[in-house]
């Protein structure tokens, strides 16, 4: 994906390949298909920084998106666990996504 401010390429999220946000401080995301746009958006948001009142709204539109995104994708038998997994999710990046946060950032 392509940075609306600085044009840079950002990488993707989810997958082992790319390394994204995500993918490192959930080593094995079982539900991180459901989650993808979510994620990618969320390491957009993480790139591009800027305060930390810019990184909690960027876990609180990373838990919105992943529960829409249950609400959208999931059978009504199988939402229990994603929205499980998007809590999990959040906790995680409410927890130790300040290590990838980007405290400079590039809105200038
Ligand atoms: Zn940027």
């Amino acid at each position: 994906m392509i940075c609306k401010y600085c044009r840079k390429e950002v990488s993707n999220g989810v997958g082992p390949a790319n390394g994204g946000i995500i993918t490192e401080v959930l080593h094995d995301l079982p539900s991180s298909h459901i989650f993808k746009e979510a994620a990618d958006d969320h390491d957009l948001d993480y790139h591009s920084g800027t305060t930390e009142s810019d990184r909690m709204w960027a876990d609180n539109m990373f838990l919105l998106r992943m529960n829409n995104a249950v609400h959208a994708k999931c059978s009504w038998y199988s939402k229990w666990w994603y929205f499980l997994q998007a809590k999990r999710n959040y906790w995680a990046v409410r927890k130790f996504g300040n290590k990838f946060f980007s405290y400079h950032g590039c809105r200038g």
